[in-house]
C-alpha cells in the first residue's frame, strides 16, 4: 500500500514538459516555510495498493504528457512502495520521463532500488534563507536537479543545466 494525498492531471511548473504530478503523504523534514505542511502527517492521506495507485496515474498519461513527477511530502520515505508502482507503470510506458523530489541528499538515497526507475532527482531540504523564486522547478538554491542515470554512472551527483 501506498500513501497519497492528491494526483493533478497536468502541471508544467514540476519538472519539464507536461507532466501528470503525484503528491505523495508523508515527510519528516518539517523544513521551515514548507510549500505543503499538510502533507507532513506520516498517517494522513489516502492509502491505496501500487498497483491501483499506477493505474490511476496510467490513466492520466495522454499524447502530450512528458512524464510523471513524484513530490509530496517526501516520495523517498515510501521508496518501496514508489518503486513497484514505477515499475509497474515502466511495463506499460517504459519510455516516461520521471521525476522524484525528495529531502534527503543523492548520497544519502543513492542505494535505493528505486533509484534505477527514475531520470531525474530533485534534492535536499528546503532551506528558508535560500529560497529564490526565480530557479526552475526548485524551491531554494541548495537543491539540486540532478540527472540520476549519469550521476549512478559516476558515483556523484551531476546536476542538470536548466535555464
Ligand atoms: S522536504 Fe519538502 S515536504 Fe518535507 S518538510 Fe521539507 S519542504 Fe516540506
Amino acid at each position: 500500500m501506498i500513501r497519497y494525498a492528491d494526483i493533478v492531471d497536468s502541471s508544467v511548473v514540476d519538472g519539464l514538459g507536461i507532466r501528470v504530478v503525484a503528491f505523495l503523504q508523508g515527510c519528516s523534514f518539517r523544513c521551515e516555510g514548507c510549500h505543503n505542511p499538510q502533507l507532513q502527517s506520516l498517517s494522513g492521506g489516502i492509502k491505496i495498493p501500487e498497483n491501483e495507485f499506477a493505474e490511476k496515474l496510467l490513466n492520466l498519461i495522454t499524447p502530450v504528457h512528458k512524464g510523471i513527477t513524484f513530490t509530496g511530502g517526501d516520495p523517498l520515505i515510501q521508496a518501496d512502495e514508489l518503486n513497484t508502482v514505477i515499475k509497474i507503470i515502466r511495463e506499460q510506458k517504459p519510455d516516461l520521463d520521471i521525476w522524484v523530489y525528495t529531502g534527503f541528499e543523492f548520497d544519502e538515497v543513492k542505494h535505493l532500488p528505486v533509484m534505477r526507475q527514475i531520470e531525474v532527482l530533485v534534492d535536499g531540504r528546503f532551506i528558508l534563507g535560500q529560497k529564490d523564486l526565480n530557479l526552475p522547478f526548485r524551491g531554494s538554491a541548495n537543491q539540486k536537479i540532478i540527472d540520476v542515470v549519469q550521476s549512478l554512472k559516476a558515483g556523484k551527483p551531476v546536476v542538470m543545466q536548466i535555464a
